[in-house]
């Protein structure tokens, strides 16, 4: 962004993509910042913090959460997963993280000088380093700090020592993406990770008092009604204490999905000419049919569901 305000020919910055008449022109790839402490902070005198809406309940190291504007910051970039699905971990290519001290100063400036309380950590994977995430809230808790904030990260990469350190410093929620309870599922959709690390994730969220909020997908590549079933079963098991629940897979480009829907014919390179932001994997099952899969995940635990389950399977309907 720098070269380019600065004048620079486009062809002369790496990693981008721009028009030459009637040409596409793409420059080589650029080199990732490695140090990602040498990136300033956001211009955040430039923005009407209180503007931010507070977006979740109760108090939490002192924080109302209801009335306290939470505002977004990140400590990494990318993930050590490699999901089909997921463009995270290919465009950032692998997991890159600030230091400790950086990510401290960041927000002691806003505690400090803005007055705010209540953080939204925008990581797709905040806790991959533990030893990191552990110092973030050393600094945190001995700079006096009391905030309360949210991360999401992978049920992998969490463990009870380092979640009593989130605590203490003023973690109240995690969401996991742990998209479907069917091991066969999870390796079909190359999520490496088990059902078992996200029933342990959980229940080390309530042991130290973290929210976990469990992030799903409903109508992924082969799933079926049986599938559903096993992330209802291990809803009602584990019960997070949130359930975020999308209908049907997104197809993004660049991703080993998107290849693969490539393949099979579904979609062509055209689809980004249209005004849809990606295309929701449909070849299994209808839309009407992904969303009825999500209202039944989202609704794993409601007493209307249970009755008119019941009602269907003594009247044999299908589930
Ligand atoms: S764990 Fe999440 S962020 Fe990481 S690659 Fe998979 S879907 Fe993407």
């Amino acid at each position: 962004m720098l070269e380019i305000a600065l004048g620079t020919p486009p062809a002369d910055i790496a990693g981008i993509v721009y028009r030459l008449g009637s040409d596409v022109v793409k420059t080589p790839l650029r080199a990732h910042e490695k140090n990602l402490d040498s990136i300033p902070f956001p211009a955040w005198q430039l923005l009407d913090l209180k503007k931010y809406p507070p977006l979740d309940s109760g108090v939490e190291n002192g924080v109302d959460l209801a009335r306290e504007p939470r505002v977004s910051v990140i400590f990494s970039r990318g993930c050590s997963g490699h999901c089909d699905f997921c463009s995270t971990w290919w465009i950032w290519r692998g997991w890159r993280c600030r230091s400790a001290v950086n990510m401290a100063d960041e927000l002691e400036l806003l505690y400090r000088d803005f007055g705010i309380r209540h953080f939204s950590f925008a990581d797709d994977s905040m806790t991959v380093n533990r030893e990191r995430v552990i110092s973030l809230c050393d600094e945190i808790i001995s700079r006096g700090m009391r905030i309360a904030f949210h991360v999401t990260t992978r049920t992998d990469c969490v463990d009870a020592e380092m979640l009593a350190k989130m605590k203490a410093a003023g973690c109240y929620n995690i969401s996991f993406g742990i998209e479907t309870a069917s091991p066969r599922l999870l390796t079909r959709l190359g999520k490496e990770n088990t059902v078992e690390a996200s029933e342990r994730a959980i229940a080390l969220c309530r042991q130290a008092g973290i929210r976990a909020t469990a992030l799903l997908i409903a109508g992924s590549v082969g799933e079926t009604w049986e599938t559903i079933r096993e992330t209802v079963a291990f809803l009602r098991k584990t019960r997070p204490d949130r359930v975020g629940c999308v209908g049907g897979l997104w197809v993004l480009p660049g991703t080993k999905l998107y290849r693969d829907c490539v393949s099979r014919g579904l979609i062509n390179e055209d689809f980004w000419l249209t005004d849809e932001p990606y295309m929701t994997y449909t070849a299994e099952h209808s839309l009407k049919e992904l969303m009825r899969m999500r209202d039944r995940v989202s609704n794993y635990d409601s007493t209307l569901y249970k009755i008119v389950a019941r009602i269907k399977r003594t009247l044999r309907w299908p589930a």
